[in-house]
This record gives C-alpha cells, sequence and structure tokens, in this order.
C-alpha cells in the first residue's frame, strides 16, 4: 500500500470509529424501552403500538431568499402519542435535523409528559437549517412557511408547539400570528411565547429550574452536599445558562461552561451572573476571567456534577469511561448513548435522565396553556411553586421506582412513564 493510501485508509478507520461512536439517536431510545417493557411485562400489542408514531408530517417549505432565489427547506412534525392529552412538544432549528432525530425526541416527549403528570401527549417538530445563516427576514418567512403547513395537524386541543434548539418566544410570537391568520386569535395554539403575547411568568427559566430542582433532589437522596460540590455545564443557551445560574444561587461551583464557540474554565467558580450578563453585552465569553477551553474539552475537567445541556449524543462510551463525576442531570435531550449509559451505570454513577430532569420546560408550558385557555395569568410565585412541587413529586416517583426494582433512574423513569401512558391506552382501546 502507498504511503497516501495507507493514510487515507487511516483516516476511513478512524471515520467509522467516530461513526460507531455517533449511534442513531432512536437505537437508545428503544433499548430503554425494551428494557422497561419487559421489567413491566408489558402486552405485546401495546409494546408495537408505542413504539411508533401515530403520525408522521414531511413538508417541503420553499423560502425566498434576501438574493432573489427560491430555496427549498425541509420539516417535520411527529405526533408519537396522544392518549393522555393533546400533543406537545417543541419545534428545532438545527442544520442535524432528521426524521429519526424528530422521532426520538417525540417520543421522547410522550414519557416526559407522562411522567410529570400532565395532560399531555408528545411530538415534535423540526427544520432543517442553519438559522445562524438566515437573515431576519428569511427566518421569519421559513417560520410562517412551516407553520403554515402543519396548520392541518396542530391546534389547541390537538398539539401544541414550543421552543427548542435555536427556536425561542419570537418563533412562538411568528407561529402564533400565523396561525391566527386562518383560526383567529388563539394563543393556547403554542407554548413559550412572550410574555406581551400570552406567555407565562417563569416560562423562560423553566427548564434550568427544573434541572436544578432535580439535581436538589438527587443530592438529598445520594448524600451529596451541593453546598460544598463543583458543577460543569456543556452548553450555554436556554438550559445551559439558567441550569448554571440556579446551581450558581444553590451555592454549587460551577467550573467550567461551554457553547458552540467554546468554554471557559476557572476553578474558583465562575460568577454565572456576571457572566450572563458579559455575553449579553458583548454577545460571547471572549475577555471574560478564566481559561478558555474547547467545547470537547468540558467532559474533561474533573467535577462533582456534569450538565449536559446542548444537543444529544455527546456522552459516547468514551466520555463515559473518563469521567468521575458523582451526578449526572440531563438537560439535554437524549445526550447519553446506550453504550455510554451502560458503562455509568456500572460504574455507580446516577444518571436524573432527560425525561426527568429537564421535564421543567413542558411543566410550565402546561401552566401557560392553562393560563391561556382560562385567560387568567398566574403570578411567578405560584409559576415556580408548582414547578417546585410537580418536579419534587415526579423526581420521589422516579426514585421509589428505581429503589424498589434496583434499576437505574432512567429505568424507572421510562417504566413509569410506559404504565401511565399503557394505563390510558388500555382504558380508551381495549
Ligand atoms: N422543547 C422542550 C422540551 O424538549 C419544551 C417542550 C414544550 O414545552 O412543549 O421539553
Amino acid at each position: 500500500m502507498s504511503k497516501s493510501a495507507a493514510a487515507l485508509k487511516q483516516q476511513q478507520d478512524l471515520a467509522l470509529f467516530e461513526n460507531a461512536e455517533h449511534e442513531n439517536p432512536l437505537t437508545s431510545l428503544n433499548y430503554h424501552f425494551d428494557l422497561a417493557a419487559n421489567l413491566l411485562k408489558l402486552e405485546e400489542e401495546l409494546q408495537q403500538l408505542l413504539k411508533q408514531p401515530y403520525r408522521e408530517l414531511h413538508v417541503q417549505i420553499p423560502v425566498k431568499m434576501d438574493n432573489g432565489k427560491l430555496q427549498i427547506f425541509h420539516g417535520y412534525r411527529i405526533q408519537h402519542n396522544a392518549v393522555r392529552g393533546p400533543y406537545k412538544g417543541g419545534i428545532r432549528f438545527h442544520q442535524d435535523v432528521d426524521r429519526d432525530e424528530v422521532l426520538a425526541l417525540a417520543t421522547l416527549m410522550s414519557w416526559k409528559t407522562a411522567i410529570v403528570d400532565i395532560p399531555f401527549g408528545g411530538a415534535k417538530g423540526g427544520i432543517t437549517v442553519d438559522p445562524t445563516k438566515l437573515s431576519r427576514r428569511e427566518l421569519q418567512a421559513l417560520t410562517r412557511g412551516f407553520m403554515s403547513k402543519i396548520d392541518l395537524i396542530v391546534g389547541p386541543q390537538r398539539d401544541i408547539p414550543a421552543p427548542d434548539v435555536n427556536t425561542d418566544e419570537k418563533t412562538m410570537a411568528w407561529m402564533m400570528d400565523e396561525y391566527g391568520k386562518k383560526h383567529g386569535y388563539t394563543p393556547a395554539i403554542v407554548t413559550g411565547k412572550p410574555l406581551a403575547l400570552g406567555g407565562s411568568l417563569g416560562r423562560k427559566e423553566a427548564t434550568g429550574r427544573g434541572v436544578v430542582f432535580t439535581i436538589v433532589e438527587a443530592c438529598r437522596v445520594y448524600g451529596i452536599d451541593l453546598k460544598k460540590s463543583t458543577a460543569v455545564v456543556q452548553g450555554f443557551g436556554n438550559v445551559g445558562s439558567f441550569s448554571a445560574k440556579f446551581l450558581h444561587e444553590s451555592g454549587c461551583k460551577v467550573i467550567a461552561v461551554s457553547d458552540v464557540h467554546g468554554g471557559l474554565y476557572d476553578q474558583k467558580g465562575i460568577d454565572i451572573p456576571s457572566l450572563i450578563e458579559h455575553i449579553r453585552l458583548y454577545g460571547s465569553i471572549k475577555g471574560f476571567k478564566g481559561d478558555i477551553i474547547t467545547n470537547d474539552e468540558i467532559y474533561k475537567i474533573k467535577s462533582d456534577i456534569v450538565v449536559p445541556a446542548a444537543l444529544g449524543g455527546v456522552i459516547t462510551a468514551s466520555v463515559a469511561k473518563k469521567l468521575e463525576c458523582k451526578l449526572i442531570a440531563e438537560g439535554a435531550n437524549n445526550p447519553t448513548s446506550k453504550d455510554a449509559d451502560l458503562i455509568l451505570h456500572k460504574k455507580g454513577i446516577p444518571v436524573i435522565p432527560d425525561i426527568l430532569c429537564n421535564a421543567g420546560g413542558v411543566t410550565v408550558s402546561y401552566f401557560e396553556w392553562a393560563q391561556n385557555l382560562q385567560q387568567y395569568k398566574w403570578d411567578v410565585i405560584q409559576v415556580n411553586d408548582e414547578l417546585k412541587k410537580v418536579m419534587t413529586k415526579a423526581f420521589g416517583d422516579v426514585y421509589e421506582l428505581s429503589k424498589n426494582h434496583s434499576v437505574s433512574l432512567r429505568t424507572a423513569a421510562y417504566m413509569l412513564a410506559i404504565d401511565r401512558v399503557a394505563q390510558a391506552t388500555r382504558l380508551r382501546l381495549i
């Protein structure tokens, strides 16, 4: 073999290895589903029904770009299950969005809403696009185009979208406005709206706040002193920044944070409120006190608590092998691969699974939807108190099950969710 052919082969082998690390997002979900379904002795026909989505919509969204050319985007809305209430779940704008990812995320939503016991099912949507490459006008046209295409399957009693990765209250305002053109004023069509359009107080912070409620509970049952602990947070978007902020407020030292552009490390603890203000003023962490690290280096830093709060698939088997923390809290959806999960379980590191850990967002979405339907506004104390109640109860339910069956928190969470959805299904269909 010539030298360049050998180099090429080596590169291909490396790519194969990296691909093996990057598993299909449905792999871990199916694995955890089967495990829990077997422990529950779930009927075969219910297993089949719950593993598959009710409906999948794949739409084309043509957008006239600023340069005058037409560009065709692809969008998805996948409705997994609605036996316990209308479909519910966010809309993601990302260049890697595809059908399998949206299906995995839709399925996770069904389990999530069941664990916190709110009257919703699960759905997810997404558009394959890098939104940072679009102008504000193009983004608005794309969002409106998407809403007009999924309009036929959504509705305040049918399917209620919300923000997710790279979407926010501005996206929701456009979606609500577009829906309203055909159906009249309907604030309950989406959640995560701006306050002035019927959004709920406390919604923006809700996922991060919920993450920290579950961390507090986990520290209590596993005997970890949060005030003497250190944490690293990967991802500094909505979920990561608020998780870091509330961890900081709880007396935990956040020693590293990162986002797509890079990260920051300070063993003495980062002043999170000042960092948030710095990012608001200068748009990035550059110039803030601490060592600059790359996004990948975050998992090499030794800390007590690890919070993945960005995209899925980041905790691979090789990352899991190296992790030496006391607790992992999944702010992101589907961050841990199947093999990594097994490794962490064997190492005795408890993982608060996504479907429990980050359910605070959809819980306050439920409060927002309820306020919209009642045309009544809650104050922020009521929102946060109710959220705390819901998250604490959900953690307790999952933890009890995990102890009683000697299984991980994740398996217990799947058992709780699948059992609740299965019960509702039997009552409706059998
Ligand atoms: N996108 C969030 C999630 O994954 C929120 C969904 C919602 O509020 O409907 O849970």
